[in-house]
């Protein structure tokens, strides 16, 4: 079976335990390959290549970092159809959407933060009247760890690693142990991009193991996290007594209002992307559809009868619209949240069930499900879930709106559809969300900042913000002596 190695120090190496994980296609439910299963002397050995990379790549020139990084988005492209379809037999998702969305994001992260660090400069105050000048030095961290989840494989692991080395850090990664084939993949482009040994290190594993040796090693002074909201607050424990910088971007559990004004046939088929893209497995899937009275029996019916018409299906097929959910433990804790729904009296509209594809009779696969609920605070309305299910409920007014939108713990992202301009900017100032579309769902520029309210995370990612975070402050003062 193929063994998915670590790359330490611009080489493919066993983890030292020489012990190794299986690896499951979720489209059939066979392992496929080995990961290795690496521990705290694995994440060393990385840290002492990343330590010794550090001097010489800080000193690297903008131009000649963001040379290797714009080099990494082209070898990306370059193997555009051999990465989308290992992380669709990966991740299960559709190969449709990794050639679409995932590989192209993972090249667009690079070639954006290649340039972005060029734009990225120190900034100078001159004190008049005090004859001092101040300039604020945007220096890199040193060794920084990133670590991923399984939703957005390479999507998410370059978000946070292509920002971190344009930066002149040097990085100690970890993707997600159910999905880690994209990431093994990325050593070897970087390596014929001419990233210099060390600069990027990628440790496989498991969160317990790997992931938490990361966040405990006192050398790695910043922890750049995306994942659930539980282990969030383990890292942000862990790390509290070292002071290190810490970016979360956490779960979600987003709302979508609709308002009787919206452009009917774009918000229906916008609400249709936004609840079960990717298996409903994003975290800024609308996972709550709340919609105003007037149209909610009809709207009710139309997005049934839409969601009826989705093709559950093999990734590998063109006209799969969802493909497999990403792992057996993952599948079976959506089923409990449907079962939980009828439990809690709401009902269900459509789906809910798992669904058999014609010889891949043991992969993950369920049906897109909506569920109407009754009482915005239920379980189900209020957790997340992450797969393809969707509650709706109608309201009455404007304020009845805000209050459910803001009634779950976390603050992710909203969707508004309206074309009321005064309500627009009214509910946009009045989200607890770190993320509004109006009339839109994920489209995504960047340059602009990228992250959650309360239980959804802290700090931000995207632009400059991500370029901030990788660096540290300094501010130098100094005297001149003036004519008088
Ligand atoms: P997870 O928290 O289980 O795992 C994420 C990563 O953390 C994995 O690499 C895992 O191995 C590692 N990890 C687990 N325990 C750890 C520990 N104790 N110390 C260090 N690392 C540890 O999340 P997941 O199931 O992979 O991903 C799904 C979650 O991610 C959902 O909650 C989803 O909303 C969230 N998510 C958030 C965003 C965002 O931008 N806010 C984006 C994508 C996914």
């Amino acid at each position: 079976m193929q063994k998915i190695l670590n790359y330490i120090n611009g080489e493919y190496i066993e983890p030292l335990s020489m012990s190794w994980l299986d690896n499951y296609n979720p489209s059939n439910g066979e392992a496929y390959s080995l990961i290795a299963d690496s521990n705290s002397d694995d994440v060393e050995k990385a840290y002492q290549a990343a330590k010794e990379a550090f001097p010489k790549w800080s000193n690297t020139t903008i131009e000649e970092r963001s040379r290797i990084l714009i080099k990494i988005a082209d070898l990306i492209e370059d193997n555009l159809e051999s990465l989308a379809k290992a992380e669709a037999k990966d991740n299960g998702k559709p190969l449709s959407l990794a050639l679409a969305v995932d590989i192209p994001r993972g090249s667009a992260n690079f070639r954006f933060f290649g340039n972005a660090i060029t734009q990225f400069a120190s900034e100078a105050h001159e004190s008049v009247g005090l004859n001092t000048i101040n300039y604020t030095l945007r220096q890199p961290i040193g060794v920084v760890g990133c670590i991923s989840p399984w939703n957005l494989p390479l999507y998410l692991f370059t978000w946070k690693i292509a920002p971190a080395i344009a930066a002149g850090n040097t990085v100690v990664a970890k993707p997600s142990e159910i999905t880690p084939m994209t990431a093994f993949l990325l050593g070897e482009i970087c390596t014929e991009a001419g990233l210099p040994k060390g600069v990027l290190n990628i440790v496989h594993g498991t969160g317990p193991s790997a992931g938490q040796a990361i966040v405990a090693h006192p050398g790695i002074k910043a922890i750049s996290f995306t994942g659930g909201t539980k282990t969030g607050e383990h890292i942000a424990r862990a790390a509290a007594p070292m002071f290190k910088k810490l970016s979360l971007e956490l779960g979600g559990k987003n709302p979508n209002i609709i308002f009787a004004d919206c452009n009917y046939e774009d918000m229906l088929k916008e609400t249709l992307r936004s609840s079960y893209a990717n298996q409903g497995q994003i975290c800024l899937c609308g996972s709550r559809i709340y919609v105003e009275k007037s149209i909610y029996g009809k709207f009710k019916n139309d997005f049934v009868s839409e969601v009826k018409k989705l093709k559950v299906g093999n990734p590998f097929d063109e006209d799969t619209n969802l493909g497999a959910l990403v792992s057996k433990p993952h599948l079976e804790k959506v089923e409990s949240y449907i079962q939980l729904a009828e439990k809690e009296g709401g009902k269900i509209l459509c789906g809910g069930k798992r669904v058999t594809v014609k010889g891949l009779e043991n992969g993950y696969y369920l049906e897109p499900t909506v569920i109407e609920v009754y009482d915005n605070n239920c379980r189900v309305n209020q957790e997340e879930i992450f797969g393809p299910v969707v509650t709706i409920m109608p309201f009455e007014k404007e304020e009845e709106a805000l209050e459910m939108a803001n009634s779950v713990k976390y603050g992710l992202s909203a969707t508004l559809w309206t074309n009321d301009l005064n309500r627009t900017m009214r509910i946009s100032k009045g989200l607890e969300s770190g993320i509004v579309w109006v009339n839109t769902w994920l489209k995504r520029d960047l340059r602009t900042p990228f992250g959650g309210m309360k239980a959804s995370g802290v700090g931000r990612e995207g632009g400059f913000e991500a370029l901030k975070f990788f660096t540290e402050q300094k501010n130098v003062c100094i005297k001149y002596q003036g004519f008088d």
